[in-house]
């Protein structure tokens, strides 16, 4: 049984019950395509996974992801190192997969992102001189509305790999913004401008922020600011995926 998925998720909660609920049900199908799993698969079929698009190298993956953010900011939003998996295609298995991921409370799915991730980047560099991990938060409000925070799953994922600290404290959402999803680009760094707000003093050198998805980056970006006004020297960003241009 494929169901209908709606692209504005967020006004889709009826829909994402009953997703929820049948996952709940049959944890032993597929979140995609909803065939039966088999050993060694989790959340997601190997024949789905296949069909993710991913960078060739996370070299690659870095390039591209300078590439987007130094077209959006030019000098502005200046990073130390950068990694992400796959690129993110509208309508893509991985679209679906990243939603259930999000709001159907399926964190485990979340942690097996950032396990994956932390394994891509040590592919990558045999020396990561990462002090911690920072996760994108949410704002409280939102938290409560979804249970979790997905960012802090797939840090948590990473974490496991690299065997450094997550340090969620030291990040804080001031401002329930409205989603990112359909707003234009000037319109997202507008709506994350000044959201966060980090903790004074931060003694960390080397911190690694990571979200799910970078769009246009400006939620890294702002992110990456209110860091570096805590006293952050060198940040470096990590996603599950980057935004293909379509
Ligand atoms: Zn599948």
């Amino acid at each position: 049984m494929v169901l209908q998925r709606s692209a504005s998720a967020e006004h889709n909660k009826p829909n994402m019950m009953h997703e929820e609920l049948l996952h709940l049900l049959c944890p032993n199908v597929c979140i995609v395509c909803r065939k039966g799993l088999v050993s060694g698969e989790t959340y997601c079929c190997s024949s789905c996974m296949a069909e993710f698009d991913s960078f060739s190298t996370p070299s690659a993956s870095e390039e591209m992801l300078r590439h987007t953010i130094a077209s959006r900011f030019g000098g502005k939003f200046n990073f130390e190192k950068g990694w992400c998996h796959y690129l993110f295609h509208k309508g893509s298995t991985l679209q679906q997969a990243l939603h259930s991921m999000k709001y159907e409370g399926l964190f485990n799915l979340a942690g097996n992102f950032g396990r994956q991730l932390g394994e891509w980047m040590l592919a990558g560099s045999d020396t990561l001189d990462i002090d911690c991990i920072v996760p994108v938060p949410l704002h409280s409000l939102k938290k409560i509305e979804r249970s979790y925070n997905q960012s802090q799953k797939i840090a948590e994922g990473i974490a496991k790999v690299l065997r450094k600290p997550v340090r969620s404290d030291l990040l804080m959402r001031k401002r329930n913004t409205r989603s990112q999803t359909g707003l234009s680009a000037g319109s997202r760094k507008k709506n994350v401008d000044g959201a966060f707000q980090a903790l004074a003093g931060i003694a960390s050198d080397h911190l690694l922020l990571v979200d799910d998805v970078v769009t246009t980056g400006a939620t890294m970006a702002a992110a990456a600011a209110a860091l570096r006004n805590g006293g952050a020297a060198r940040i470096s960003i990590a996603a599950v995926a980057l935004a293909a241009k379509e």
